[in-house]
């Protein structure tokens, strides 16, 4: 699975690390941006739970 952050959409509210940082991360622009390329096993519901949390829908995973 891919987990990719809309960098324009972001509004940088810091969520999606909270809730799964194998994941995501902040970056220098104060956006989150993608840390691993792919997500798997265990890291995948949680990677799904940040893309259902976000308040922007900015997280996509396919
Ligand atoms: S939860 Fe959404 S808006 Fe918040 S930092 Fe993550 S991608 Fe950006």
């Amino acid at each position: 699975m891919k987990a990719v952050v809309d960098q324009e959409t972001c509004i940088g509210c810091g969520l999606c690390p909270s809730i799964c940082p194998e994941v995501f991360q902040m970056n220098d622009d104060g956006k989150a941006e993608e840390v691993v390329d792919e997500v798997s096993g265990e890291l995948v519901d949680s990677a799904k739970e940040a893309a259902d949390s976000c308040p922007v829908n900015a997280i996509s995973v396919e």
